[in-house]
């Protein structure tokens, strides 16, 4: 897949760098944001934003286990949760209760089974969960989260983003900036699929190139007899992915035991990698890797 370079992180202090130089209508702070913002986004070779046209389609879970899979293939990776209103990754990772250290202007992410961790859940204290933030306020929140936390040099950045095709996502695609590539999760009913159309056309209106799609909740298998039931269809996305001609990445089973998992803060793919759906999650992770590295 085709990829712009955002910045080089070796010469962005130097005046011939494109980055260097003010913009119009940019002023002195926002310059030396924007620069801060490119160097540390450049430090990250692939930015991949885990959207999904609505909530409770397993972007979260499908996001924490993408990026511990992607960990397994021996990447260096950050996981970024900037749901204000919903952060769930601390809970399903088994660290809420960690509280990332500031260094030097700099949030240090949490370290979970090698993945760099960083959350809004962390940051929001506790009994103000229930957080109100309008319009601007959210979006600096956003940006300084983007551009605040010390990552070091990553393979991957995995954000979960918030879903649907409003405000807060717009803001993290566009602060994530160019060479950004979208994994849109879905699930199979047509209901499902019909807003995952939207999120295609949203990330086509931004220019955001589609890694591809991931049909989630597809099909459970039987543990007593083995056979495939499909509870909610499946291949829905498979077919909304050829008809809207971006990559299908693969699909992942239902599995009870990654609910329970979430709940208990056990990672599901290291707490139950020879699973078929653990399987499915690592086989999405290879297609990915390939994809975004070819
Ligand atoms: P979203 O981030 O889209 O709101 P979540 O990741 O929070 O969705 O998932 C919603 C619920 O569905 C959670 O309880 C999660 O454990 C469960 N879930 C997600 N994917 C699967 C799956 N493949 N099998 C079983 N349960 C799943």
């Amino acid at each position: 897949m085709e990829k712009t370079q955002t910045t080089c992180d070796s010469c962005s202090h130097k005046a011939s760098c494109s980055s260097a130089g003010t913009k119009p209508c940019e002023n002195e702070q926002e310059r030396r944001n924007r620069q801060l913002m490119d160097r540390r986004l450049g430090s990250i070779k692939n930015k991949l934003v885990v959207m999904s046209g609505k909530g409770g389609v397993g972007k979260s879970s499908t996001a924490v286990n993408l990026a511990l899979a992607l960990v397994n293939e021996g990447k260096r990776v950050g996981l970024l949760d900037v749901d204000i209103h919903g952060p769930s990754i601390p809970k399903m990772l088994g660290v809420e209760d960690a509280k990332p250290r500031a260094v030097e202007e700099q949030i240090l992410p949490v370290m979970c089974n090698e993945l760099r961790v960083m959350s809004t859940g962390f940051l929001i204290p506790q009994e103000k969960k229930a957080i109100i933030l309008r319009g601007p306020k959210k979006n600096l929140l956003i940006q300084q989260f983007i551009r605040d936390v010390a990552w070091g040099e990553l393979d991957y950045l995995v954000v979960d983003c918030p879903p649907g095709t409003g405000d807060e996502p717009l803001a993290v695609l566009q602060l994530m900036g160019s060479g950004t590539m979208a994994v849109i999760v879905t699930t199979p009913q047509d209901v499902a699929v019909l807003d995952v159309k939207k999120s295609l056309t949203f990330c086509e209106e931004l220019k955001m190139p589609v890694l591809g799609v991931i049909e989630n909740m597809s099909g459970f298998v039987c543990p007593h007899c083995g056979e495939m039931v499909d509870i909610f269809k499946s291949g829905g996305g498979q077919v909304m992915a050829e008809e809207m001609k971006v990559p299908f990445l693969g699909r992942i089973p239902i599995d009870p035991a990654l609910v329970k998992s979430g709940d208990d803060g056990t990672p599901y793919v290291v707490a139950y990698p020879d699973t078929e759906t653990a399987k499915a999650i690592c086989g999405i992770a290879r297609n990915l890797i390939q994809k975004a590295e070819s």
